[in-house]
């Protein structure tokens, strides 16, 4: 029986797609290239045997909080998030630390001077979120509670770095918005970064920053399980080359970023759409390492021994200029690095005892320069004696990314910019749909954007259903 819908790629947003199609009754199914499902959703043994390491994510603070995945049953599928007790914490050079807790008050009461500030930013938009949460996370368009969005989106779209500056006093402050806000992959002086700095610190407070207990990969299988229990069927070890070989079906959706959909369906747009994706611009990438260790990381501040999360890089003003760096096609010096230490909160990560450590830091697109010993410096800074610890690394450069997933363009994690433009019009202002009638892109290169949340997915789904899947 021909499939009413073929899904290309299974990363989130392909196996989301897949499943808003499914729970319709309608059959479908999944090619994914890779031997394993999951796409930027993965966990493996990187560095040595019995310890699992998140290839691509590894804290999905919008996956719990996904409009869609909370809808899904997912825990009965296998799918356990662990909530740490600390949320993000961002060491300094003095031994001190700026952190985010679960509560605003928690936090606030930490920051000292910035108290108030930090109070009066974050408890209103904690309070909104359910009436704002829709209009953030969905297609442009008239919002639904205009006067409470008008007021997220003044400050939303400003730069984290001038907001930051504009709230806070004092540098813990700050550099802990500052550092917040770097997770969107742009200079912290572009706008809208300020909007990744409170979306992202919002969700600290509603029960973020959290891991599936065993890795990434619980959550794509989890997906994975649940699509098959609506009658979906996923085929891996399957590139498509041209959506010509695909099975006949109403509707195809593809999980790829421009530059791979050109590859396989270029030859079916009119020049002007393939042009316009061609103009697609698609951001710095990403230089990852990850470690296996004999034992914790050795913080010089407490409170990092006890943070999944931990941002290295000090103060705004040294972010700013590591991002700048990388955007400019410069290899900072001091690079800011995300580091995540998944085995402090889930023992099933490493053997007794021992830890893994995931980190990244941005760097030039397609940058070759070893940015190792810069990022193990940084972790040294603030946790003398690290590389006493190491007991085996294993590293991607932008290429290896690019290899691992082509949706991720010269090591572009993000699979394409999100600044003004490529935030509204993603990829082009026809967003899922293509000219061609029943071809959609369910991608992280259409809106909301980047991240393990599914909705890009799930919007292009609802595209689909209403468009050429209504009979
Ligand atoms: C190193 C790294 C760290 C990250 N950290 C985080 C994090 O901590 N938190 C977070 O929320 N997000 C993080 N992200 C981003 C997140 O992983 C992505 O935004 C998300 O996975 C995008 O999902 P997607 O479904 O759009 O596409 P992808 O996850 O890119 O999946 C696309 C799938 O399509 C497959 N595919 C490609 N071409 C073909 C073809 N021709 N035929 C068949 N299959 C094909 C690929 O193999 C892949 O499985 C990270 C990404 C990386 C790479």
């Amino acid at each position: 029986m021909s499939p009413d819908a073929v899904v290309v790629g299974s990363g989130p947003n392909g196996l989301a797609a897949a499943i808003v199609i499914a729970q319709t009754g309608r059959k479908v199914v999944v090619f994914e290239a890779a031997d394993t499902i999951g796409g930027g959703c993965r966990s493996a043994e990187l560095t040595l045997p019995g310890f699992t390491h998140d290839t691509c994510s590894a804290v999905h603070p919008l996956g719990l909080n996904s409009p869609l995945f909370r809808t899904l049953p997912l825990a009965a599928h296998g799918l356990e998030w662990i909530e740490p007790e600390v949320m993000v914490a961002h060491p300094f050079d003095d031994g001190s630390a700026a952190v985010a807790y679960l509560s605003v008050e928690r936090t606030a009461e930490a920051l000292g001077g910035d108290r108030d500030a930090y109070r009066r930013l974050f408890t209103p938009l904690v309070r909104n979120w359910p009436s704002i949460e829709a209009d953030v996370l969905r297609l442009p368009g008239w919002p639904r509670h205009p006067g409470l969005m008008a007021g997220f989106a003044w400050r939303a779209l400003q730069s984290a770095d001038a907001l930051a500056r504009r709230t806070f006093e004092h540098a813990h402050a700050r550099a802990l918005f500052g550092g917040i806000a770097a997770h969107g992959m742009l200079p912290l002086d572009e706008r809208p970064t300020a909007g990744f700095g409170l979306v992202l610190g919002l969700m600290a407070h509603i029960g973020g920053w959290v891991l599936p207990r065993g890795g990434a990969q619980r959550l794509a299988n989890a997906l994975a399980s649940y699509l098959r229990s609506l009658g979906g069927e996923i085929v891996t070890g399957a590139a498509v080359t041209s959506v010509d070989e695909l099975p006949p079906a109403k509707a195809v959706l593809c999980d790829l970023s421009p530059k791979p959909l050109l590859r396989i369906a270029g030859h079916r747009f009119p020049p002007r759409y393939r042009r316009a994706l061609e103009r697609y611009r698609y951001g710095m990438g990403v230089y990852k390492v990850d470690w296996a260790l004999d034992g914790p990381i050795p913080w010089r501040n407490a409170t990092c021994a006890r943070a999944p999360t931990v941002h290295l890089g000090g103060t705004l003003e040294e972010i700013v200029s590591s991002e700048r760096d990388g955007w400019s096609g410069r290899h900072s010096e001091r690079p800011f690095v995300l580091l995540v230490q998944p085995s402090l909160v889930d023992p099933s990560r490493a053997p007794g005892g021992r830890h893994t450590a995931w980190t990244y830091c941005h760097v030039p697109q397609g940058s070759e320069l070893d940015m190792l010993p810069r990022i193990e410096r940084q972790i040294e800074r603030f946790a003398p004696g690290f590389r006493d610890r190491v007991l085996a690394r294993a590293v991607m450069t932008p290429a290896d990314i690019e290899r691992h997933n082509p949706n991720l363009f010269r090591g572009d994690i993000g699979a394409g910019v999100t600044d003004l433009r490529q935030l509204l019009a993603r990829p082009t202002w026809r967003t899922y749909s293509t000219p061609v009638r029943g071809l959609y892109i369910c991608s992280a290169s259409t809106p909301p954007g980047v991240g393990v949340y599914g909705m890009c997915g799930y919007f292009a789904a609802r595209r689909a259903l209403k468009q050429v899947l209504r009979d």
